[in-house]
This record gives structure tokens, C-alpha cells and sequence, in this order.
């Protein structure tokens, strides 16, 4: 067992605070990271809140972990001490059903494990995510980072970065194809810098008019005030898909109305349940789709950083220190972030 620093939440209404716990010892397949940099995901705000339901606490959010290995055990064949490594949303599954199979591991029929939230499947232990100063995590589910992508902006493609290019992916966006983006957060930038990298003429749906010249600076090709009926209006059945990701609940009958016959909604922002009611008519009458995405499986995430290594994509971060966790959360929440708040895990140690 090793000491972990940290900062954790110990109920839905307390502020995150310094916490120290035991991380695992070693096992024959697992690898020890010291972390450099963590993302801060939505779902952290979600899962310290207990939007979802009630969570179990303490929980130490974190799921887009970049580190230095720093220990290995003695059957880890692709690491080594020094590798430069990230750690997404998951850190093991059951690795025998069929999606495991498939390297669709978030969609593992005995349940993926959470980096955080999760429970060990050898001893059960509560998972404890990346706002801390080490983790242990079996190899099967360790990324390799590329060389060439900066380190202090590359945490957040681990989660933001691959739920958007999973969807884009998966449904076959190509060149000429009419994408919108709702919601410029942390996925929403970086599902505009995918598909833009797909060939696709890329529409962001904000609710700020202040991210209008931003959201073309970062590639977009057009930009769409939600909050504006003629606006919509105008959109009505022109585009093919859409990529949600609202983290509130929102009337999605305006959006799906902006989709041509057989358009695809995309739904990566989790909201439960989606309120007020989606129209029958606004699918049926267009044979429209209505969908959802859970992250991606390991090897895409790795063909994902691969990918954003090739064609020099990286995220926009604003670095903090971990001790201004809660008002980065407080800034989220207005919407108030250049693109991710990424924490630098050396202030830890202050
Ligand atoms: P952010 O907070 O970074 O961004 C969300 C964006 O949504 C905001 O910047 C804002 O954009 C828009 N938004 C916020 N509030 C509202 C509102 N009340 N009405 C309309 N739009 C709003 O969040 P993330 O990008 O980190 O996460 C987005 C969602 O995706 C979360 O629910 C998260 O839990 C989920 N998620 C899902 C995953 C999956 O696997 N499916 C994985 C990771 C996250 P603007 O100002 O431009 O309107
Ligand atoms: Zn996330």
C-alpha cells in the first residue's frame, strides 16, 4: 500500500478538500503513475453533486490522468518506468464478454469500472480518480501518449477527446457532412476540432454570443445563438447530425428540428431523463434518429491520441492549481471556461 495525497469530496454539498487514502499494492499487471495533470470533466461536477443519484463518498473525481510511470509490476510487458502515460474514464473491465472482445470495454456486460466511483473487481475497494498525487491502474487500460503532443494539454482528450471522436467516428462523419455541436464546453471545442479534422462543415450551438468570434477561431464554420428562435428557425432541417453536449437537462424538440429527414441526434451529455418530452413527431415524421455515446473503448482512445498527435489537435486548457478546484467548478457551472480546466498536480504538494 502506498500513501496517496488528494482532494476529495466527502458529501454532495461540501467543498472538495485535501484527503489522504491508501492506493493498492501493485499487482502483477498494474502500473504506478505519478500525475502530472488532470482534466476537470463535467461529470466530476456531476458525480461530486450526485446528479446521477446518490454517490458513494469520499469521492476523488478525476478521469483524464496524464503521468510518469514511476513502478511496474512484474508482468507489465508495454510500460516502463519514465513512460509517459495517460489514464480516461475506465480502469478495468471483465475482459470476456463480448464487447470486451470487441474493444468496446465502456460497454463490458459485467460493468466497466469508474477511475473514480467504481469498484476494484478483485477486492471491491472504492476507485479513486486522478486529483491525487499517484494512481494504480492495470496495464490493459493505461494509454501511451504520444511524443509530439504537448503534455500539459493533453489530459483532457482522454475524456472529452475521445466521447467526441467515438460518436463522429462511429456514425462515419465525412467530408461535406453538416455537423452541429451543442454547447461549447470541453467536449463540445473538441468535438468541433474532430469533426472539422473529418471533412465536415462544422456549426456550433452556444448560448453565448461572447463565444462567437472564439468558436470560429477554433475552426467552426458557423455559429448558432440557441437562445435565438429566428436563428433556429432558419437552420430548420439542414443538418445531418448533432453532438449534445448540454450537461443540463434541455428541450432537444428545437434541436431535432434542425435535423434533415434520417439526421442523427447524438446525445454525449448525460442528463436524466431527458425533460421535457422529445416529440414522436419530430422523429417520426423525418425518420430521424435519436442516439447516445458512453466515451470509447481503449484501443480508439489510442487511436484517437494517435490521431491528435498526426494532426496536431490539442485541447484549450487553463491551467489551475488544486486549490482552486471548487471555483473552477463554480466557473463551469456559468459556463465560464476556455475550453478545460486542467489542474497541475505539482501544486498538490503545497
Ligand atoms: P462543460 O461544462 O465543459 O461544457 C458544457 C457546455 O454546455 C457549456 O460550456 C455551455 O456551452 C453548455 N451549457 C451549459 N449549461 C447549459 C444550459 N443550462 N443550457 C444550455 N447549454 C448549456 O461540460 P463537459 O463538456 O465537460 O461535459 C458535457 C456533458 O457531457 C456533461 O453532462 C458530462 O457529464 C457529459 N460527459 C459524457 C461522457 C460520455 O461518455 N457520454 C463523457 C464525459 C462527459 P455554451 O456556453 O456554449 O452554451
Ligand atoms: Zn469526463
Amino acid at each position: 500500500m502506498s500513501q496517496a495525497k488528494a482532494y476529495a469530496a466527502t458529501s454532495a454539498t461540501t467543498p472538495l478538500a485535501p484527503f489522504t487514502f491508501e492506493r493498492r499494492t501493485l499487482r502483477e499487471d498494474d502500473v504506478n503513475i505519478d500525475i502530472l495533470y488532470c482534466g476537470v470533466c463535467h461529470s466530476d461536477i456531476h458525480t461530486v453533486e450526485s446528479d446521477w443519484g446518490p454517490s458513494e463518498y469520499p469521492v476523488v473525481p478525476g478521469h483524464e490522468i496524464i503521468g510518469k510511470v514511476t513502478a511496474v509490476g512484474n508482468k507489465v510487458s508495454q510500460y516502463k518506468i519514465g513512460d509517459i502515460v495517460g489514464v480516461g474514464c475506465m480502469v478495468d473491465s471483465c475482459q470476456h464478454c463480448a464487447h470486451c472482445a470487441a474493444d468496446l470495454e465502456q460497454y463490458c456486460d459485467n460493468g466497466a469500472v469508474g477511475t473514480y466511483g467504481g469498484h476494484d473487481l478483485i477486492d471491491s475497494t472504492l476507485t479513486y480518480g486522478g486529483y491525487s498525487d499517484h494512481i494504480v491502474v492495470r496495464e490493459k487500460f493505461v494509454l501511451s501518449i504520444p511524443e509530439t503532443l504537448e503534455l500539459s494539454k493533453a489530459a483532457p482528450l482522454l475524456c472529452a477527446g475521445i466521447t467526441t471522436y467515438s460518436p463522429l467516428r462511429h456514425n462515419g462523419i465525412k467530408a461535406g457532412d453538416k455537423v452541429g455541436v451543442l454547447g461549447m464546453g470541453g467536449l463540445g471545442h473538441m468535438g468541433v476540432k474532430f469533426a472539422k479534422a473529418f471533412g465536415a462543415e462544422v456549426t456550433i450551438f452556444t448560448r453565448s454570443e461572447s463565444k462567437i468570434a472564439e468558436a470560429k477561431r477554433q475552426g467552426a464554420d458557423h455559429v448558432i445563438v440557441s437562445t435565438d428562435e429566428a436563428q433556429m428557425k432558419a437552420a430548420a432541417m439542414t443538418f445531418d447530425y448533432l453532438l449534445d453536449t448540454i450537461p443540463v437537462q434541455h428541450d432537444l424538440n428545437p434541436y431535432l428540428s434542425v435535423l434533415k429527414v434520417d439526421g442523427t441526434h447524438i446525445l454525449v451529455g448525460l442528463i436524466e431523463p431527458v425533460e421535457p418530452p422529445v416529440h414522436a413527431g419530430n422523429l417520426v415524421m423525418k425518420r430521424r434518429i435519436l442516439t447516445g455515446s458512453l466515451i470509447g473503448g481503449i484501443a480508439e482512445t489510442q487511436e484517437m491520441l494517435n490521431f491528435c498527435a498526426e494532426h496536431n489537435i490539442e485541447c484549450d486548457a487553463e491551467m489551475i492549481n488544486i486549490q482552486d478546484i471548487n471555483e473552477a467548478y463554480q466557473r463551469m457551472k456559468k459556463g465560464d471556461v476556455k475550453y478545460r480546466f486542467i489542474i497541475d498536480m505539482k501544486s498538490l504538494k503545497d
